[in-house]
């Protein structure tokens, strides 16, 4: 028994707690959770906690399904609702094949895989994400067959006695009670689209981080009667809800992606990593947009990149470089405007770093930066200046991914195929359905 294991087993009897959820995810980023009496910890930790790793998303087959899930203590946490009665506390985990070795189907262990390529090359690296999201009035369809939001605020918008302001100073508060600092909370373009971002973080927490933020702010959402998606594009009309996440990696305490003097502060190794994302973005594509819907947002306009393009004030770049503030020194970082609120935050942060590094590492040659709006230039400009486009349907993704010997060695094998296999079988039922828009279109003419 270590030290964070003894600290986990004293609070959790000091604070009387009585439920304690461990938790992982699954290969499409959903969580799971299986809540263990207190006697029963100290067994986990020893052991692990043994479950039927073919009832989970990808993560084992039948004939070889049993697994075990392994308490990570250093992410002890007392959950601050439903807790006032029955104090419940989370961890999560790590999961094990039966002889103890880590599976490489867990969506955790291919991020700490990456992480630990990078720290063979001196990185660390950190992310800070700015989560979308829309509150609606319940998970139903209203009259017209469109979701109902809780106002009609839009960007910035400070809508008096409106839901949304009351359910942001709750949900950070709640945040900030898991450990989840908070850095800005705000009303979307959307109606009921709200934005809240985390403070940055070291990757794999950043990762664990997401997954709690989602649970959070569905919870918060039901105690206050609205209902909270992260799903891509609920509204045709409106913008869809992505997470942008800035990356930067540091070499100890300096960080590698600042020169102090060059254009925007970047570095070489900035340059190259931004690189390596851009050559690489449509074979990972599938992994940060991951599902049917994540293409309506990605093709819908509103703000979301569609083409491969950097630049520094500009909107319509899938890379962006922020706004350089001196006094908060070195500061340099990138912003990855593609992913969606949807994606698994474990499998997409490998990737974008996976390749990334690849860039560093092979020493890639960065596009130029784009100055205009993508969205201004025709398609032959956009062409001649190496913008080309990001899958336009999951569909294509799935393709783009498929031969991609680079996704395939981040991911690994396992994660690789079962990830395709899941939305391959997605992509089938999708174009299967028959929809209103082709009956509305076509029944009446045809
Ligand atoms: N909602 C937009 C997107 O999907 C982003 C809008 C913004 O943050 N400026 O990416
Ligand atoms: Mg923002
Ligand atoms: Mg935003
Ligand atoms: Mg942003």
């Amino acid at each position: 028994m270590d030290r964070q294991q003894e600290f986990v087993l004293r609070t959790i009897e000091e604070r009387d707690v009585r439920f304690v959820r461990l938790w992982f995810t699954d290969v499409v980023g959903s969580l799971k959770s299986v809540a263990l009496a207190p006697a029963e910890v100290e067994g986990a930790f020893e052991e692990g906690l043994g479950f039927d790793g073919s009832s989970i998303e990808g993560l084992s087959r039948i004939f070889e399904s049993d697994m075990l899930a392994q308490p990570d203590p250093s992410t002890f946490q007392i959950l601050p609702w439903r807790s006032e009665i029955e104090p419940t506390s989370r961890m999560f985990c790590d999961i094990q094949n039966p002889d103890g070795t880590p599976s490489s189907a867990d969506p955790r262990y291919v991020l700490k895989r990456q992480l630990k390529i990078a720290g063979d090359m001196g990185f660390t690296c950190y992310t800070h994400p700015e989560i979308e999201f829309y509150l609606l009035r319940s998970d139903e369809i209203g009259q017209n067959g469109m979701p109902v939001p809780v106002d009609y605020g839009g960007y910035f918008d400070h809508v008096p006695g409106g839901v949304a302001q009351d359910f942001r100073r709750t949900a950070v508060n709640m945040l900030e009670a898991v450990g989840i600092s908070v850095e800005f909370s705000h009303h979307e373009g959307g109606p009921g689209q709200n934005e809240i971002d985390l403070r940055y973080a070291d990757a794999l927490q950043t990762a664990d981080n997401i997954m709690t933020f989602r649970t959070v702010i569905k919870e918060v959402a039901l105690m206050q009667g609205s209902y909270a998606t992260f799903m891509p594009k609920p509204f045709k009309e409106h913008p869809g809800s992505g997470m942008h996440t800035h990356f930067s990696l540091f070499e100890g305490d300096s960080n590698a992606f600042f020169e102090a003097g060059r254009e925007f502060q970047l570095s070489k190794t900035a340059r190259h990593f931004i690189a390596g994302i851009l050559k690489h973005a449509p074979e990972f594509t599938a992994i940060t947009n991951q599902f049917v819907n994540s293409y309506k947002r990605l093709w819908g306009g509103g703000e979301a990149p569609s083409h491969l393009s950097w630049g520094h004030n500009n909107r319509s770049a899938l890379v962006r470089i922020p706004l350089y503030k001196p006094h908060k020194g070195q500061s340099a970082r990138i912003e990855y405007r593609g992913i969606d609120s949807a994606a698994n935050p474990y499998l997409a942060f490998a990737c974008l770093l996976g390749a990334g590094l690849k860039g560093i590492e092979e020493e890639y040659e960065l596009m130029p930066i784009a100055e205009d709006d993508i969205w201004s230039l025709s398609t032959a400009e956009r062409r001649a200046s190496g913008h080309k486009p990001l899958p336009g349907s999951l569909h294509d993704a799935i393709r783009a991914m498929e031969d991609s010997e680079l996704v395939a060695d981040i991911l690994g094998e396992q994660v690789f195929q079962s990830f395709l296999r899941n939305k391959q079988d997605e992509w089938d039922e999708y174009r299967h359905d028959v929809s209103p828009f082709e009956l509305n279109r076509y029944l009446g003419i045809l």
